[in-house]
């Protein structure tokens, strides 16, 4: 017999978890702008209630828009189940609140999104839900943090700035001797650069605002795992309400089916890029998880298989050097999130962190000169002659 081949990634991005037969003949997913779905008559009401018919009944319970873009998603991850909110921060958030009771106990790394970090430290103490915030990639440290009471370990990875790597085999060989849970913030990595499910992490989330839709144009989030840990997120998630909008859902949607090549062609022109930044004469390091310089290149090489888009780099020279080649940047904005096709570049120091002291903002590494770069879909020679004119002019005080 024919063995029928799994239809590869590309395809399945574009037409995993929509049914053959279309709405009305349409090629494309329908947008389904209702709040309200109705019932026929007291018979229809019935069946539903028994649970016979599965059917949608009002729209912060789910709209069939938003269950094909979960099935194509959880697809895409190698997930059982997902679940599509509002935005990547409301994913996190509802996440961690349907896991933890008061007298619970977290342990995440320091090298988390900011917002996460400033969620579990001080939103979750309030009610009572402790958390122990340890240094990325000290996995000793990790392991001591583990308390009888530790509901989860969470950790994004790679990271930002620094696109540290984290060790997902010994992740869950730590959590597995413990019995606690693991969820990763993967990101950064997409399902195309890393899986964590195969890895047997719990929990994976994403901000689908970065390549998962990938123009730059909504906001979107999505947290994917077995169904018996989606079903409790599926119930809070209907009582706090950050369901996702129809249309957004249809953009979401619009934007996985190119994911896979944009991801392809981010990897290899950032690669590119970061190379290029590395012999760079005005550039003093570069931190790219697929240069051979960079501190977790063996890992990355082992449990990913490609760097994304992110390449963070250090300029040589003071603050001064910094704002003069940000500010002869002709082709790249000035601006954060990355995934989309307009290369960004953020200033750390000048803006995420703004409100630190130089002494503080030092000893989380955001030095003066330090650029992150988001390399988009452009012509790989028209990002690198922006940087190179850029660091030219800069240099010419
Ligand atoms: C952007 C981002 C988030 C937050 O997602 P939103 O969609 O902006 O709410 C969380 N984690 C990481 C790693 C991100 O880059």
């Amino acid at each position: 017999m024919n063995q029928r081949r799994k239809p590869g990634i590309a395809s399945r991005a574009i037409h995993a978890g929509e049914p053959r037969e279309r709405y009305a003949d349409s090629l494309t997913t329908p947008i389904f702008q209702t709040s309200t779905y109705v019932f026929k008559d007291s018979r229809d009401i019935e069946e539903y209630t028994k649970g016979n018919k599965p059917r949608f009944e009002y729209g912060r319970y789910g709209n069939p828009t938003e269950l094909i873009a979960e099935r194509r998603l959880a697809d895409l991850e190698g997930a059982e189940d997902s679940l599509v909110f509002s935005s990547g921060m409301m994913a996190i958030t509802t996440t961690i609140l349907s896991l933890v009771n008061t007298g619970d106990h977290i342990v995440i790394t320091d090298d988390s999104y900011k917002k996460t970090l400033e969620f579990c430290n001080t939103y979750l103490q309030r009610f009572g839900v402790e958390c122990t915030v340890v240094p990325f990639g000290d996995y000793e440290a990790l392991e001591k943090a583990i308390k009888k009471n530790t509901r989860f370990i969470f950790s994004e990875s790679p990271t930002n700035p620094y696109l540290n790597v984290f060790d997902l085999v010994l992740l869950k060989k730590i959590a597995d001797k413990y019995g606690v849970m693991t969820l990763i913030d993967s990101t950064i990595a997409t399902p195309i650069n890393q899986r964590p499910l195969e890895f047997g992490i719990d929990l994976v989330t994403h901000s689908c605002t970065k390549y998962l839709s990938g123009h730059n144009d909504i906001l979107a989030g999505v947290v994917l795992g077995k169904s018996e840990h989606i079903g409790p997120i599926r119930s809070l998630h209907k009582s706090m309400g950050g369901l996702i909008d129809p249309h957004c859902c249809y953009l979401l949607l619009r934007g996985l089916k190119t994911f896979p090549m944009r991801v392809q062609r981010m990897n290899e022109t950032a690669l590119e890029v970061a190379r290029f930044l590395e012999s760079h004469p005005a550039v003093e390091r570069v931190y790219y998880p697929f240069l051979e310089s960079h501190q977790h290149y063996s890992i990355a090489r082992e449990q990913m298989t490609g760097g994304g888009c992110v390449v963070t780099f250090i300029m040589k020279g003071d603050l001064e050097d910094a704002k003069r080649f940000m500010d002869s940047l002709e082709m790249i904005f000035i601006g954060p999130s990355f995934g989309g096709p307009e290369t960004l570049i953020t200033h750390p120091a000048t803006v995420s962190y703004y409100d630190y002291t130089r002494e503080r903002r030092y000893e989380l590494g955001i030095i003066d000169t330090l650029f992150r770069l988001a390399v988009g879909l452009e012509d790989v020679e028209d990002i690198i002659d922006d940087l190179e004119r850029a660091f030219d002019k800069a240099s010419r005080k």
